[in-house]
């Protein structure tokens, strides 16, 4: 196989810096369950902070925040509204069925966003044989809408929806942070209309581990039960707690880097003929190969001896992510390969 020189595969790519793993050598340790990790609290507190919710509970990957959230949130037999193309229903192993016994009913959203007529329109009034809805998710960004942002007027919109019919807010923020650098609202801001929120620290934050999601004390204190009910709590948890603090403390604004090199790319890839970009609005690209005449598949393969990896979408679609392990350079030799496989075709 080919050495693989430009990366853009995925924000899960990336590794600790030298910094980073400076932090976590010598974070100061304790037993988390006992409350006695000073760094996993500190992250808690950060996490806090920057959410501007009363509390937070560190989790060891994104998806549990997912899970716990809605086991939290839902009654066995509930229903939760959600993108048809969101992670909660794709990639997270029919957890919502299995864990919470809940079940999500896909809204048509465009780019992964709805609205909130749409959100309205699928809750189910209350009669003896309706699910009870009880759950409205949002996704920022959204990842399989090609990292678009849901601005803040459309969020407060569906949370009067929510809180008109009494259901719980739940936001994955897995990039949410990326919401926030490229529209300058504030993670707090973002976050207000929300019973819970989480944001992903092995993203583009560049850590080897974690999630932290934040809620109300209440939530946070239930949320904690099914951490350990699940086998996430955690003991000396601080030295990877640090890599976190380490990156809400020094990633954050520079994930305004990694939105120029995506849009570079796209801007790169616009000028190879046959090639339709998405819209780009954080550091996802995600493009259309359809008129190459070439498969995802194919230009996968292509690209990978030119030592250039990017991700299949779907049978013509691709999907590039920028992150801080791939630099301005390595982009515009990626872009260089695309052009150079779709004149090959
Ligand atoms: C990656 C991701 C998750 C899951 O996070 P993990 O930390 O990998 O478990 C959930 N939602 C979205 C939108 C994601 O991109």
């Amino acid at each position: 196989m080919m050495t693989i020189e430009v990366d853009l595969h995925s924000d899960t790519q990336t590794r600790p810096s030298e910094g980073m793993r400076h932090a976590m050598v010598s974070a100061e340790v304790g037993d988390e369950q006992r409350g006695e990790d000073p760094s996993a609290n500190r992250l808690c507190e950060l996490a806090t902070e920057l959410t501007g919710k009363e509390a937070a509970v560190f989790m060891p990957s994104g998806t549990m925040c997912n899970q716990v959230a809605m086991i939290v949130h839902c009654q066995p037999g509930d229903e939760i509204i959600a993108d048809k193309t969101s992670h909660i229903i794709n990639s997270e192993s029919g957890g919502a069925a299995a864990l919470a016994g809940a079940q999500i009913r896909a809204v048509d959203g465009i780019r992964g966003v709805f609205t909130a007529e749409q959100a309205e329109e699928a809750i189910n009034s209350v009669k003896r044989n309706f699910p009870r809805t009880s759950m409205i998710e949002i996704e920022q960004t959204s990842n399989a809408g090609g990292g678009s942002i849901w601005p803040l007027e459309t969020i407060c919109e569906v949370a009067d929806v929510a809180k008109r019919h009494g259901l719980a807010m739940h936001m994955d923020g897995a990039r949410l942070l990326n919401a926030v650098v490229a529209s300058n609202v504030t993670a707090s801001d973002f976050g207000a209309p929300f019973d819970s929120l989480w944001i992903d620290l092995s993203k583009g934050l560049g850590c080897p581990v974690g999630a932290v999601l934040c809620g109300s004390k209440d939530f946070i204190e239930q949320a904690w039960g099914w951490k350990q009910r699940l086998g996430g709590a955690m003991r000396q948890s601080g030295v990877i707690a640090a890599a976190g603090i380490y990156a809400l403390e020094n990633n954050i604004q520079r994930l305004a880097e990694d939105h120029a090199s995506a849009r570079r790319l796209a801007e790169g890839m616009e000028g190879v003929s046959g090639i339709d970009v998405w819209p780009v609005e954080t550091n996802l690209v995600f493009f259309d190969l359809k008129k190459t005449g070439l498969t995802a598949q194919d230009f996968h393969e292509r690209l990978l001896e030119r030592g250039v990896r990017i991700g299949i979408k779907s049978k013509y679609e691709m999907r590039a992510v920028t992150h801080l392990d791939v630099s301005m350079d390595q982009v515009n030799r990626a872009v260089d390969a695309v052009a150079d496989v779709v004149a090959e075709a």
